[in-house]
This record gives structure tokens, C-alpha cells and sequence, in this order.
């Protein structure tokens, strides 16, 4: 008796891309694939290929790779303005570096590229596609996550993080491009740069991003290139039909949203969520800065904060939270109106 035949078209693309991809997210190949990015010297660009082991990064702010001592020396009456200074906390560039060799949340980057810039339509290999990214840490538990926005329970002592992406910004969209980063001719080079590596290594992508990392803990980003494969243009025919589709944060749960740049990363996060067994290695502890940043935007209170509201407002998994928020804001709005303004608004957001 041989068993039926499977019916494919009773599955969500994201259900197949899953089952395709799903061997190549065990941590190991995630390791070695990360081993694989390639760093450019900043001077030359010579990379890791060329002199044969990986770049040396700057010693104080490991953000800029070098081939050479003579390279570093060269570049630091440069850097040297900037080197220390809100430096981006270490250990995110090794986070974006996971994110970057693995295949299933990779795919959505791209797509981020795909959407922001119509791919879809044009290659657009003449062109430098520059995009802000906007990450941070935040607790992979939601009721963690909750006790500290809205400033309730007692602080524990560490409390288990996560990679998220926040916002991503297309360069037309930020202003001038030497706003963004001032290193904008360092990164035409390495944008070529990754261009020949790629089509060296028989890839021959339709475009390739520049992605400029941020983090609100720096005012300084630093720069990844992803090469958009013209695959990912097909796909996107699918998921603009089809939608995304992805772990709601209820186990067992999904969800399916419309193929947006906001969704993409939104899939991107929720699979960060749901791998709790750290498969992804996308987890970091929560340092005092990331727990602030999340108190402050439970109040309300600093402008760095804004970004995780606008994230909360958008992503499925906080909706009750989000609610709650509001009806505590209003609730401090009406108190706030009939104390007559007595008291200035000193405690306005501040939580009852
Ligand atoms: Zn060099
Ligand atoms: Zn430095």
C-alpha cells in the first residue's frame, strides 16, 4: 500500500521555504556559515580571502576591520574622531552576523531590499541600495518584557534577551546619505567589493544592499553587505499573493500577515521569539541600557524609545500589552485633567 500523494498546493509557501531551509538552521551550520562572512580592510579593502586569515578589527571599538598595521596607522587620524565614542556594546555585531548566516530570517532581509527599493520590477545592479537597520535586545519572555515597560515586579538579576530588528529605513527615506553614515565612499568600495567577491564565487545577485546597523546605545552604525539573489524576486510574486506567515507566540499558533517591509521584519523577530532553545543563537542577556530603554518607553520618556512604541503598535505578539498602555495613558491623561493641572504634568506618564 503506498501512501497518498501529498497535495503541495494545501501549503503556505512559508511552510515549504520552512521544511527547505530547517537543516541548514541547526547552530553548527549557523557557526560555520558565519565564519564565512567576509570582512573588508577598511583602507584597502583587501578581505580575509586575500591575506589569507580573518581581518584584525580595531582593539578599542571592534567595529572597523584592517588588513594591516600600516592600514590602521594610515586610517587613524580619522578614526580616531570617532573610535570610543558611544561605540555600538560588542556583541551586536556578532548578532547581526548570525542574522546575516541564517538562510530563513536572511530571506526576509532580502525581501526588505526586494519591497524598499521594487526589485520586483529591475535589477538594480548600478546602484548602492543603503538601508538603515535599526536593532536592539530585548527580553525573549513576554511577561519579562511586560514587568518592565510597565515598571511592575521587582528587577530580576539577569534577564534572558533577544535580537530584534526595529525599524528598517531605505536611504531615500533618511535624508542625505553622509546623514546616515560619514563613511558613504568607504562603503561604495565595499559595495563593488561584494559585487566582484560574489560574481568570483559564481553568484550573480540583482543587487546589493548595504545594510548600516544601528543600535540607540551609538550614534555610530556600522556597515553589512547582503547580496540580493534575483530568486528572491520570484518569491516575492508568492508572498504578495500569499502573505507571510509565521509563529504567532502562542505555541502552535500562526499568523499571516500582507507582505510588507514592516511584516518582514515582524516575521523576522517572531522566529527570534520562538526558538527558545537558542537554536538561532540570536539570544543575549539584557544589559542595564536595554532594560532602560524599554522602561523609558513604558513612560513614554526619551525620543530613543519611539521605536520600540511604534514597534509595539505594530507587531501581533504585543497587542494585550499594547492596549493596557493606552488605557494607561489615557488614565494619567484624565487624572492629569482633573487634578487642573495643579500639579504641572511633572508625573503625567508616569506609572500609578
Ligand atoms: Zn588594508
Ligand atoms: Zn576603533
Amino acid at each position: 500500500m503506498s501512501a497518498a500523494p501529498i497535495d503541495l498546493s494545501t501549503f503556505h509557501p512559508d511552510e515549504i521555504i520552512y521544511h527547505c531551509i530547517s537543516p541548514a538552521l541547526d547552530p553548527e551550520t549557523i557557526r560555520n556559515r558565519r565564519k564565512g562572512h567576509v570582512s573588508f580592510c577598511w583602507v584597502c579593502l583587501k578581505t580575509d580571502t586575500d591575506v589569507g586569515r580573518t581581518l584584525r578589527r580595531c582593539g578599542k571599538c571592534h567595529l572597523l576591520s584592517y588588513c594591516s598595521k600600516e592600514c590602521q596607522k594610515k586610517h587613524w587620524p580619522e578614526h580616531k574622531q570617532e573610535c570610543g565614542k558611544d561605540d555600538v556594546p560588542k556583541f551586536i555585531p556578532k548578532l547581526v552576523k548570525t542574522l546575516l548566516a541564517n538562510p530563513l530570517l536572511c530571506l526576509q532581509l532580502q525581501s526588505c531590499f526586494v519591497l524598499a527599493f521594487d526589485l520586483i520590477h529591475r535589477a538594480r545592479r548600478d546602484e548602492m541600495l543603503l538601508a538603515q537597520l535599526d536593532v536592539a535586545v530585548e527580553p525573549s519572555n513576554l511577561t519579562d518584557f511586560a514587568d518592565i515597560f510597565l515598571g511592575q515586579g521587582s528587577p530580576k538579576k539577569e534577564v534572558p534577551g533577544m535580537l530584534q530588528l526595529n525599524k528598517f529605513v531605505p536611504a531615500k527615506d533618511v535624508g542625505s546619505l553622509s546623514d546616515l553614515d560619514p563613511h558613504v565612499r568607504h562603503m561604495h568600495g565595499f559595495w563593488r567589493s561584494e559585487f566582484a567577491l560574489a560574481e568570483s564565487e559564481g553568484v550573480y545577485p540583482c543587487a546589493v544592499g548595504m545594510l548600516a546597523v544601528s543600535h540607540p546605545e551609538s550614534e555610530l552604525s556600522f556597515t553589512v553587505p547582503l547580496r540580493i539573489l534575483p530568486s528572491r524576486r520570484d518569491f516575492a510574486h508568492i508572498w504578495i499573493s500569499g502573505g507571510l506567515l509565521f509563529p504567532s507566540g502562542v505555541p502552535g499558533e500562526t499568523i499571516r500577515v500582507p507582505y510588507t517591509v514592516e511584516n518582514c521584519l515582524q516575521y523576522i523577530n517572531a522566529h527570534i521569539r520562538a526558538d527558545t532553545a537558542n537554536q538561532m543563537l540570536l539570544r543575549a542577556v539584557m544589559r542595564p541600557f536595554d532594560i532602560q530603554l524599554i522602561r523609558n518607553a513604558g513612560m513614554n520618556f526619551s525620543p530613543l524609545a519611539a521605536t520600540v512604541l511604534a514597534k509595539m503598535e505594530r507587531e501581533h505578539v504585543y497587542k494585550a500589552l499594547w492596549e493596557t498602555y493606552l488605557e494607561r495613558l489615557k488614565a494619567a491623561a484624565d487624572r492629569f485633567r482633573a487634578s487642573g493641572y495643579k500639579n504641572g504634568g511633572g508625573d503625567w506618564f508616569l506609572p500609578p
